[in-house]
């Protein structure tokens, strides 16, 4: 059986080990546009060490993530932050990443005392008094409008878009609740279903007393960084993988197998996209043009990464990191992680490793910035922020990368589209697809929706 996989991103590489380990007689053929693998994955070489510049961690709860990375070989890799608590930058000050709520939801203004003015914390507390949130089970919301229609726009400003943004891309003004924060959804579905008055509090009081305390730690990561997992998938799928190679169509033949414009002699038995979804809309047009109509709905969010190496590490706070609040004026960064703070592996190294992270959907700008600009702004930030004083720090080293169309819009249309295009492509035989847009952001996510992508297709 002859496969084709478009994109070499993590999803066309996880899809591509999946059926080698599903159909050991396949031959595999993966066309990737770029001029390396790893798609959002990227491990650049700092002169002290791999440091990535796309995704940085996994969540570690994955059981399912985490023994797929053993199964590879990598379990001797994985490597766990330090445990340093992360902080908000609003008002002027640094203050302490609010605890317990959810995303930065509280379920009273205790958590948000010291982000929040008097009368909104006022507010939050008298929520509950408030008439009832109109709620059916199954029900769909945007984060933002909810959480400001409730508690006032302060909390969405200074702590859930800041949260959700370092996910996301995206303020809380984009995104659906029940796609980002599914277990607020089943709590206003638990209300409505008992009959019980729907408040946000309430629902966020449920989640909290319904979370399960997990021992470990919460996150994870590669000690070489993504490339580890990335330049392992590649090696161990046994596939062909063409680099530069950008796929612009994909057709029938006479016989029924498939045929690609840009890439391969034709005559694939069965195709996988593991593409953003506008390409893959487009690459779907003939082949499922239901399910391309759905996926061309899907909007992608950008944004910008500099690595910075500082020599000195004197006077970085003893943090994680900062996510600057949506509404603090004169600021350009969305957020820092302090690297060699969060993780030990790498403040091993020695000085200080710092990423800055600008760009939020819908403002391309600082994304299309001059590099000089944006290491400007994140060096001025970072002083404002925590009086890091980056130039005195003697900064040695800087990689810079954008991402265009980082991440999939998760908004409150957003479950229902993808529901949309799988039903659709259950009437294409032989193709599927699969990618960040398909089962959540989060890498073990787009882990789980590629193998069960990949098992479907072997059938
Ligand atoms: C800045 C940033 C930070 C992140 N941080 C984290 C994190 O800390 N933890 C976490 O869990 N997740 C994180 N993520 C999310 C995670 O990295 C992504 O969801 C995941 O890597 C996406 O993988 P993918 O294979 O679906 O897509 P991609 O990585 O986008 O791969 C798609 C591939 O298809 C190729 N392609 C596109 N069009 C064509 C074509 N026409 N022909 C051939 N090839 C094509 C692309 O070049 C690309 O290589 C982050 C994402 C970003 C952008």
């Amino acid at each position: 059986m002859r496969y084709a996989i478009i994109g070499a991103g993590l999803a066309g590489l996880t899809a591509a080990h999946e059926i080698s380990t599903l159909d050991p007689a396949a031959t595999i053929d993966v066309f990737e546009a770029g001029e390396r693998i790893g798609g959002k994955l990227f491990t650049v070489p700092f002169d002290s060490g791999p440091v990535d510049l796309g995704a940085e961690a996994f969540l570690a709860r994955r059981a399912d993530a985490v023994e797929f990375f053993r199964g590879l070989g990598l379990g001797e890799a994985i490597v766990h932050p330090s445990g340093l608590s992360s902080t908000v930058y609003s008002g002027g000050r640094l203050n302490a990443l609010p605890k317990g709520g959810v995303m930065g939801i509280p379920a009273s203004s205790a958590p948000v005392r010291e982000l929040v003015s008097a009368d909104t914390a006022a507010r939050i507390d008298a929520e509950g008094e408030a008439p009832g949130i109109d709620w059916s089970v199954g029900d769909d919301t945007n984060v933002g409008a909810l959480v400001r229609r409730r508690y006032g726009d302060e909390v969405v400003d200074r702590v859930v878009s800041a949260l959700l943004g370092g996910v996301y891309s995206c303020t809380a003004d984009d995104l659906g609740v029940r796609a980002t924060i599914p277990k607020l959804a089943e709590a206003f579905d638990e209300l409505a279903a008992a009959g019980e008055k729907v408040t946000l509090s309430a629902a966020v009081s449920r989640v909290q007393a319904g979370a399960v305390k997990q021992d470990g730690p919460v996150f994870g990561a590669f000690r070489g960084g993504y490339a580890e997992l990335y330049e392992t998938l590649a090696e161990k799928s046994g596939a062909a993988i063409y680099l530069d190679a950008f796929i612009s169509g994909a057709t029938h033949d006479k016989q029924g197998k498939f045929v690609l414009k840009g890439g391969g002699d034709g005559a694939y038995d069965r195709l996988l996209l593991a593409t953003p979804a506008p390409t893959t809309a487009v690459l779907l047009k003939q082949l499922a043009p239901a399910a391309a109509q759905e996926l061309k709905r899907i909007k992608l969010a950008s944004s910008v990464v500099v690595g910075m190496k500082f020599d000195s590490a004197t006077g970085l706070p003893d943090n994680s990191g900062v996510l600057v609040a949506a509404d603090e004026p004169g600021m350009h960064a969305k957020a820092f992680t302090f690297s060699s703070k969060k993780w030990p592996h790498l403040a091993e190294r020695g000085g200080a490793l710092v990423r800055a992270s600008f760009g939020r959907f819908g403002d391309e700008t600082l994304v299309r910035a001059d590099e000089d600009d944006l290491v400007d702004h994140a060096l001025d930030d970072l002083a404002a922020a925590t009086g890091f004083d980056g130039r005195a720090a003697g900064l040695s080293e800087i990689y810079t990368q954008r991402w265009f169309g980082g991440l999939p819009r998760y908004d409150e249309t957003h479950l229902a589209t993808v529901a949309e295009v799988r039903e659709a492509l259950a009437d294409a035989p032989a193709v599927e697809a699969t990618g960040a847009w398909a089962g959540g952001v989060g890498v073990p996510a787009v882990v789980a929706d590629a193998r069960a992508a990949a098992a479907r297709l072997v059938g």
